[in-house]
């Protein structure tokens, strides 16, 4: 039976593997709340941004450019730790329990950025205990100097030991085919090193999907929206058992898709394609995973079908398997109340 979206995401245990740490616009709202002003106005921020830019690349390549406070700000470790607790408790204030933050330039090279982000994370578990959050990385082999580069997956490869969760790879050009052969090699490090594999690819064009499924270790995809279009695709991640982290909002208003009518996320259940949801970029985009949620049930997914979406999410985790297991028992236990 589908139900109204309100129904459908009351007490629907909630995943987000796919969610940029947006440094700034957290520090804004940090700052903020501590200065009594409000904070900047990312609604008008959206609608100058479809006014003004095409849909695509033009209007994605926005991503980041606002920067409400200079980014020096976030030197300062205890704003460090505020900006991730805002990331985390905004995903806990609606409903997610699970969420795995991205950390790109060289924010996880800092100094004691694991006992950082472990700090933010209990500071949220206080008011909302069933929280629980992994960070990753952001490797861009090509477009990092060789230098950065090579201390950026040194850094990650020690983090390994101390609780880094994964990284996430994304290779350029993006939107066209793009030489994945650096990122491959990587992605070998990585893996004997236990981090996870997710890249960014297909969220423009077909482009990447199929180098991105060939990445040694590589479990999930960031968006791989445009697999629909060709079954050969479709049929690799299949084979391939590998899950897309679907940002419903975030395509709608960079224009990656018409419509959120014309969104493939149920072609893809449909296909059989594992699918999870994420908000991608929450702030600039003006979501949250409930709101994602919701959006999914607007479509037609049934409470059985959503909750599905979050097993998928946690089962494509990259976090510890004593984590796995208490998420996927609070999985069963919401599947077994829902059906009483
Ligand atoms: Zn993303």
């Amino acid at each position: 039976m589908a139900l109204s979206p309100e129904h459908s995401t009351a007490a629907l245990p909630m995943a987000d593997l796919h969610v940029h740490q947006e440094p700034t616009p957290h520090l804004d709202r940090v700052l903020a709340q501590r200065e009594g002003r409000p904070p900047y106005d990312w609604a008008a921020w959206r609608r100058r941004l479809v006014a003004e830019f095409p849909p695509g690349p033009e209007r994605l390549a926005q991503v980041g450019t606002m920067r409400p406070v200079p980014l020096e700000v976030d030197a300062d470790d205890e704003l460090f730790v505020a900006r991730v607790a805002d990331v985390l408790s905004e995903h806990a204030r609606s409903g997610g329990s699970y969420i795995e933050v991205r950390c790109g330039g060289d924010v996880v090279l800092r100094n004691g950025f694991m006992e950082l982000f472990r700090r933010a994370e209990r500071q949220v578990q206080v008011d909302f205990p069933a929280l629980r959050a992994e960070p990753l990385a952001i490797v861009m082999p090509g477009a990092e100097p060789p230098s950065e580069l090579a201390a950026k997956v040194d850094g990650c490869v020690r983090l390994a030991g101390e609780g880094l969760a994964g990284v996430d790879l994304m290779c350029f050009p993006y939107h066209s085919e793009a030489d994945w052969t650096v990122a491959h090699r990587l992605a070998g490090r990585f893996a004997d090193a236990g981090l996870g594999i997710t890249a960014h690819a297909g969220e423009l064009s077909t482009a990447n999907i199929a180098a991105a499924a060939a990445t040694p270790g590589l479990t999930r995809i960031g968006h791989g929206i445009h697999a629909i279009k060709d079954p050969a695709l479709v049929d690799l991640l299949i084979d391939q058992d590998i899950t897309l982290e679907c940002a419903l909002s975030c395509n709608v208003l960079f224009g990656v898709v018409q419509s959120l009518a014309e969104h493939p996320l149920v072609r893809f259940i449909d296909a059989g394609v594992k699918v999870t949801l994420a908000t991608d970029d929450p702030v600039q985009v003006g979501t949250t995973i409930g709101a994602e949620y919701a959006a999914a049930a607007s479509l037609g997914l049934t409470h059985n079908q959503l909750l599905g979406l979050t097993r998928n999410a946690i089962e494509a985790a990259f976090t510890t398997e004593q984590r796995r297991a208490e998420l996927l028992a609070e999985i069963d236990a919401a599947a077994v109340s829902a059906a009483r």
